[in-house]
């Protein structure tokens, strides 16, 4: 491969005009972890504004899973543009959206009839799936998890509980919201491993959440996201989602997926959730879902969608254009693109496996189809966290052309378009493997 290819030093000289003008004028809030530029890209390849081309691992965050600006995505956008760009669907009929309900209605594996409600992002199909579960039951509580993200406008923002910088000053937040502890098996909050664990965390929400503050009969829904992706590309054992799901089940409590980051195909089946034995009620998608053009969804069991006609819309939500995206994007994973990400994810996680035995950072290795973690450990006994080194290989990774991001504190996520090839696969982990050499080296891990 002769990509990635850096020919000026980062940022070069029109980047940093760029990054000089964004730092006048742009909301200082976005995390940039380095001083990427973006011109233009293709495929899995990203040119910044000095004609430096990068490989793309992460696809956005999660986002571009047909790769950049694919053939048929921009055919379907084109024509669509031609034709008709917006016309309300929240006042006025068009047929797109009605074509994406029945398609997602398909695809969706939601037992029974199936409903869908459009919007434009991750957050608000949260939103959605939030007022639509108080609308349904007429109840007030929701259960989240530590380590899940589900957005940042303030009903999501209420769930979220990854970061501690995303609440800074924002309360308050949404009353009757209860977090539990997550199945992240590698820092078990219980001391426990997976082989002889209790699911202690489920207990948690029996025992001390429904016993002590939040009866169940107030508690509307439980949401969770079937790997946690800013959490930190946290994978959890089938037992602790079975478990959740006879917790929601008995209890009259809804069950919301939240398969913004890990949907559409992403883990080598259509939904992350797939690949546990589970009945969700809701799901909410957004991210991949249009390649890149603002869409959200929020589905669910068509009997639990009862809300009334303006109880619930968004001016933008699921505009022709993202929709023509949709079905553009759909048929791509249909056709050859979800078992590509379980093939190549399969190839990726045996590759890192590899590498681990040389890297004694590596500490922990997750994932499902392309959607994989690698959490970087100063001590593979202690298990202390490496931060510092993680950004530091984030940023080194970015200087030699390979885009990654990071994930919770010390992970990081490979969350590349689902188009990716082995030997793309190769020339990334090279880079990968490089840049943890030498930051391993320096901190004398050898
Ligand atoms: N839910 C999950 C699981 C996510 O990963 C994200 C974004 O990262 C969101 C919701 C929010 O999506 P958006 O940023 O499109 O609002």
């Amino acid at each position: 491969m002769k990509y990635p290819f850096i020919k000026t030093s980062l940022p070069g000289p029109k980047s940093k005009e760029l990054l000089e003008k964004d730092k006048k004028f742009v909301s200082p809030s976005y995390t940039r972890p380095y001083p990427l530029t973006v011109r233009k890209a293709h495929g899995m390849l990203v040119e910044d504004m000095d004609g430096n081309i990068f490989l793309d691992f992460a696809g956005g965050i999660a986002v571009n899973i047909t790769g950049h600006t694919h053939p048929k995505v921009v055919e379907a956008i084109k024509k669509q543009c031609e034709e008709l760009i917006h016309m309300s669907g929240t006042d006025f009929y068009y047929p797109l959206q009605v074509i994406l309900a029945e398609k997602l209605a398909q695809i969706i594996p939601i037992k029974n009839e199936k409903k869908i409600f459009f919007g434009n992002s991750g957050t608000e199909a949260v939103e959605a799936a939030i007022k639509l579960a108080r609308y349904y039951t007429k109840k007030p509580g929701i259960i989240a998890f530590y380590g899940s993200f589900h957005g940042r406008t303030l009903g999501s923002l209420s769930l979220t509980a990854s970061k501690a910088i995303h609440r800074k000053n924002m309360a308050p937040f949404l009353p009757n919201v209860f977090h539990a502890p997550y199945a992240y098996c590698y820092r078990c909050l219980f001391g426990k491993e997976i082989n002889n664990c209790q699911l202690e965390c489920l207990s948690f929400i029996k025992d001390f959440l429904f016993s002590k503050v939040a009866p169940p009969d107030d508690i509307a829904a439980i949401i969770v996201e079937p790997i946690q992706g800013e959490g930190g590309y946290n994978v959890p054992p089938e037992k602790f989602m079975k478990g959740l799901n006879e917790i929601a089940k008995e209890n009259e409590i809804l069950l919301i997926i939240d398969e913004v980051q890990s949907g559409m195909g992403r883990t080598g089946k259509w939904f992350a959730y797939e690949h546990f034995d589970i009945e969700p009620d809701i799901v909410t998608m957004a991210k991949g879902i249009a390649s890149g053009l603002p869409l959200g969804v929020c589905a669910s069991r068509a009997d639990i969608m009862i809300w009334e006609p303006g109880a619930h819309a968004s001016t933008f939500g699921g505009n022709p254009v993202s929709c023509a995206a949709a079905l553009a994007t759909i048929d791509l994973l249909e056709n050859g693109l979800i078992s590509n990400a379980k093939e190549m994810g399969e190839y990726l996680l045996s590759k890192l496996h590899e590498l681990q035995k040389d890297h004694p950072l590596i500490g922990d290795i997750r994932g499902k189809g392309l959607m994989v973690g690698v959490e970087l450990v100063k001590n593979r006994e202690t298990k202390e966290k490496a931060e510092e080194e993680r950004d530091k290989i984030v940023y080194r990774c970015f200087e030699k052309g390979l885009i990654i991001l990071g994930a919770g504190e010390n992970s990081i996520r490979f969350s590349p378009p689902l188009i990716i090839k082995k030997e793309e696969i190769d020339a990334g982990l090279e880079i990968f493997e490089k840049v943890l050499s030498d930051v391993e080296k320096e901190e004398k891990y050898k």
